[in-house]
């Protein structure tokens, strides 16, 4: 048993690059999914957004096409958060805070392209918008309030999956 102890294991594994690692199972790499809505990937359970790497997934054709769960709630029209902007701060401000509501967005999807603005409208003075996920909307009411100031409240329903926003100035 001499001889097997100078295999290391952990060194030999370094150098093993996980893209191009043959002896991974030919499964794996079918499993990858790939979002033809917003070009999402699922790798390692999570979506991330990398162009080059969809595009090339695309190519080889070995990924499965599958909306993610963000494309798929815009597509059901179903939103996990509403926000409201209401008051006269609103109306004079109204690019300033469309700006701030889009970089909110841009820096949530960064991080997390499954959070995302659904739909956005101005109805009667008011502007409401709805969002994939909880947490960008419960986001979008705090930048909010810490860059304009005002007041907002949180409401939940649908078993806390559903969050109503509401900001006022
Ligand atoms: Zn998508």
């Amino acid at each position: 048993m001499k001889g097997y102890k100078r295999y290391n294991p952990a060194s030999f594994k370094k150098k093993v690059d996980v893209e191009t690692d043959t002896y991974l199972p030919k499964r794996a790499a079918a499993k990858t999914l790939i979002c033809p809505g917003c070009h999402a990937i699922l790798t390692r359970k999570r979506w991330r957004l990398d162009e080059a790497a969809y595009a090339k997934l695309l190519r080889a054709g070995t990924a499965r096409q599958i909306f993610c769960p963000a494309c798929q709630k815009i597509r059901d029209r179903y939103p996990s958060g509403q926000v409201t902007l209401t008051g006269p701060f609103l109306a004079e401000h109204w690019d300033e805070i469309l700006r701030l509501i889009a970089n909110e967005e841009k820096r949530a999807r960064e991080k997390n392209p499954l959070e995302r603005i659904m739909s956005l409208s101005e109805e009667n003075g008011q502007l409401v918008l709805t969002t994939t996920d909880e947490k960008l909307a419960q986001r979008i009411g705090r930048e909010l309030r810490k860059a304009c100031g005002g007041t907002v409240t949180y409401g939940w329903s649908h078993n806390n999956k559903f969050v109503r926003v509401q900001w006022q100035r």
